[in-house]
């Protein structure tokens, strides 16, 4: 019998076709499915590839024949790793996969939000009624950008972003060795220092219990007011109402968000009627290259587990040892 493999998320075509070749595929996507409904899909399951599917304890104890869980690019937040463990069940990620795109997708959003290129068109396209000198942009180059989490994203996006933009560069990051670090960016000993020093804020950092609601009421109120927001990391790494109250005071000149902390994010949500805000549907990691290298990694890591061999990127390599 072949193994079953549920892929709640749509993959690449590559991994899906790799494990086609030698397992049952459950896509309920294919069939114009929900994500949702492959929780129905989990007693049968010897492997799960998720993206942002939440994989619980609950989720797990539904799957009696789950041998292993594979995240479909990075950021394990949707993944209870200490339940996956106590049951035996490796998890695996595929780091960098996607660290181009989103470090791309970082810029793509600061680019449109310092020219106002959402506005700007939606003006021509209401028949250019608004004065044009409303649209003066924010010029990037010699600003500083300051990064929070210079991990495999954040490094990419300080090297863009100074190479190819001319802009100053700072990071805050206490977990990386900065005498093994050749870019661009220098290191602030704090986040606060980091604070008053950006003109652009970009976050770039796993969800984790520091890193949720990094930016809250305290932290932007030490953001010079003409300072621009980027989140492209987790949702909850920013808290959502103060960020909407520091705009609509303009206490913060813009912000641009690829995560929110309930996605599809709620129509009533206040985001979205707040000033200067460029908002994108979970997208910054997600390019034909992207897609690609995290579906054909996450499908060969399966299928290693399912072989009894070790793939590269488990998360909780001790389960091994038990
Ligand atoms: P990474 O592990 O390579 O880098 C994360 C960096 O954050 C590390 O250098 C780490 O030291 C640093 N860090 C951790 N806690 C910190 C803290 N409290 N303060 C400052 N720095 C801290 O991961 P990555 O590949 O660069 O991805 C980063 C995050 O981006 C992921 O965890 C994920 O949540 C998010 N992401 C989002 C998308 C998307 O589509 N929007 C796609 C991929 C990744």
């Amino acid at each position: 019998m072949k193994p079953v493999i549920l892929i709640p998320e749509p993959i690449g075509a590559a991994g899906l076709q790799r494990l086609t070749a030698q397992c049952e595929c459950h896509t309920p996507w294919r069939d114009g499915g929900v994500a949702e409904q492959a929780i129905d899909l989990l007693p049968a399951a010897d492997a799960v590839i998720v993206r942002i599917f939440s994989m619980t304890a609950e989720r797990m104890d539904s799957a009696p024949r789950l041998k292993v869980i594979a995240k479909h690019g990075v950021g394990l937040d949707n993944i209870d790793i200490a339940a996956a463990t106590e049951r035996g069940i490796p998890v695996l990620s595929t780091p960098g996969t996607n660290a181009n795109a989103v470090a791309e997708h970082a810029l793509g959003l600061l680019l449109a939000l310092a020219r106002q290129l959402g506005p700007a068109e939606a003006a021509l396209r209401d028949g250019w009624v608004v004065e044009r000198s409303r649209f003066e942009g924010i010029e990037l180059a010699g600003r500083t950008l300051a990064i929070v989490g210079l991990g495999r994203i954040g490094k990419r996006l300080a090297f863009k972003a100074a190479m190819g933009l001319g802009m100053d560069v700072v990071a805050y990051d206490p977990y990386v060795d900065r005498t093994d670090y050749p870019g661009p960016a220098r290191f602030c000993d704090s986040f606060e220092e980091l604070l008053r020093a950006a003109d652009v804020l970009s976050f770039h950092v796993p969800l984790t219990a520091e890193t949720r609601n990094m930016v809250n009421a305290d932290s932007l109120a030490l953001l010079q007011p003409h300072c621009l927001l980027l989140n492209t990391a987790r949702g909850a790494v920013v808290d959502e109402h103060a960020l909407a109250s520091a705009l609509q005071a303009r206490r913060l000149a813009g912000a641009a968000l690829d995560v929110f902390q309930a996605e599809p994010l709620p129509l009533d949500h206040p985001l979205l009627t707040a000033p200067n805000i460029l908002l994108t549907p979970h997208i910054a990691g997600q390019t034909d290259v992207a897609m690609q290298a995290a579906a054909l990694r996450s499908a060969q890591g399966v299928l290693d587990i399912l072989a009894g061999r070790q793939p590269p990127h488990v998360v909780n390599r001790e389960v091994f040892d038990q």
